[in-house]
């Protein structure tokens, strides 16, 4: 008997007959003798539909108390769920109870709409599966201090789900979506591309940051800091397919770094839409430079990923650096109103068109040549590379957004990634 924590995304709740082959499978866990805990999502779409509401009747720009609002809306989805799973589980004939987070209870700050979980107290669930029943736990939210309902940030059942699985030391949780696994990169722009059947932490990680948005990354996070076995699989298999079977499929997140030593040296190709550049041109090149200029982008809260600063002609230099596309205008407008005046910038520019493509895996920590190849690989479609930022197993290159598809294939293919590496 081993505790198991599943957790349903929204595609797979998305209708009462997903819900019930969700409890049939569930079902199949619980009667094979494992205790169950379970961590749906809000049905499909739900959780926009609630914000879109919501947003009708809001006030422009954002406050803690429009967001305290907004929580107490956004978290009904999942309480919906929870029910709605919990009915269907008993209709199964098998004992089930539901909570919403702050029953639990699962403790977070107060930082609305995208709280940092704090403590789990876990009793009242060991009791429930002392007694034999199986456990449906609200994702994506908790309560802070007060007793003000938080939400974890979208996509945040997946941090509720390992985190419970930390807290309650389970034996692993699985992570049920719409897709069968982790691939080496997105088989919807590369059809050739390949399930992984285990990733490395690390690894995962690197493509939750970059891009891939098969998990929340801070559940990878979190998985790796408690070192909660995770798999993410398909919920759309038949619901009554052999358990071990399923117990082996999808993509295993793996802690065991030797077993990955002998495979490919990149494992997946990554990339993000999500971003805009901007310049500062000619700067004056002296010391405190970067900190004028990024200083003040950190005070407004803007989140900054690849720098690059040129050396100097003439004692001044071009100083660039991408942020979140949501925030292009808002610094866009900070560069020219303070930031470029202050430093003496002859001119601000800014790009909201590009994209991030990254190649990830542990293996270049101990081969050289990686990112030359994928230089290589760019330079051969005529792809003009506008950034690099590197770390130890990852290489990422901002480039023209027109191109990101062409690069993605490019890479799939230089890297041999279609192939199983034996
Ligand atoms: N329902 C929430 C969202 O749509 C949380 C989740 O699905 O993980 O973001
Ligand atoms: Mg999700």
């Amino acid at each position: 008997m081993a505790l198991i924590v599943h957790k349903y995304g929204g595609t797979s709740m998305g209708s009462t007959d997903r819900i019930r082959n969700v409890a049939k499978r569930v079902a199949k866990w619980a009667r094979a003798g494992h205790q169950m805990v379970v961590v749906p999502s809000a049905m499909s779409g739900e959780t926009n539909r609630l914000l879109g509401l919501a947003k009708e009747l809001a006030p422009a720009g954002s406050s803690p108390e429009l967001n305290r609002e907004l929580d107490m809306i956004a978290s009904t989805g999942e309480q919906v769920s929870v029910g709605l799973l919990a009915i269907a589980l008993q209709a199964e004939g098998v004992e089930a109870v539901s909570y919403t987070g702050w029953q639990v209870p699962l403790n977070t700050d107060s930082s609305y709409t995208k709280a940092r979980i704090e403590s789990i107290e876990d009793s009242r669930v060991r009791a429930d599966l002392a007694a034999g029943k199986v456990v449906v736990i609200a994702g994506f939210q908790g309560v802070d201090d007060e007793m003000n309902i938080t939400t974890l940030g979208r996509g945040g059942s997946d941090t509720s789900a390992v985190a419970i699985a930390a807290a309650m030391k389970a034996d692993e949780c699985l992570i049920y979506t719409d897709v069968d696994g982790v691939y080496t990169t997105d088989p919807r722009i590369v059809p050739e591309a390949r399930r992984l059947h285990t990733i490395s932490f690390e690894e995962m990680l690197e493509m939750a940051s970059l891009g891939s948005k098969i998990l929340q990354i801070r559940s990878v996070e979190f998985a790796g800091k408690y070192r909660v076995p995770l798999r993410v699989l398909s919920s759309f298999t038949p619901w009554d397919i052999d358990i071990n079977e399923e117990a082996k499929s999808g993509t295993l997140i793996s802690f065991e770094e030797d077993e990955k030593m002998e495979q490919a040296v990149v494992s997946g190709i990554a990339f993000n839409r999500d971003e805009a550049k901007v310049t500062l041109l000619g700067v004056p090149d002296k010391p405190g430079i970067a900190f004028q200029i990024l200083g003040p982008v950190a005070e407004a809260n803007i989140d900054i990923d690849v720098i690059i600063q040129n050396v100097s002609q003439d004692g001044k230099t071009d100083f660039s650096f991408t942020v979140h596309r949501n925030d292009y205008a808002r610094t866009m407008a900070l560069l020219e109103s303070t930031v470029g005046p202050a430093t003496q910038a002859a001119k601000v520019q800014g790009d909201p068109k590009i994209c991030k493509v990254s190649i990830v895996g542990i293996g270049m920590r101990s081969h050289v040549g990686v990112a030359s190849k994928m230089f290589r690989a760019l330079s051969e479609e005529g792809i003009n590379i506008q950034m690099i930022s590197t770390s130890e197993i990852k290489t990422s290159v901002v480039i023209d957004e027109k191109y990101m598809e062409l690069a993605v294939r490019a890479l799939h293919k230089a890297f041999e990634l279609e192939k199983n590496p034996e």
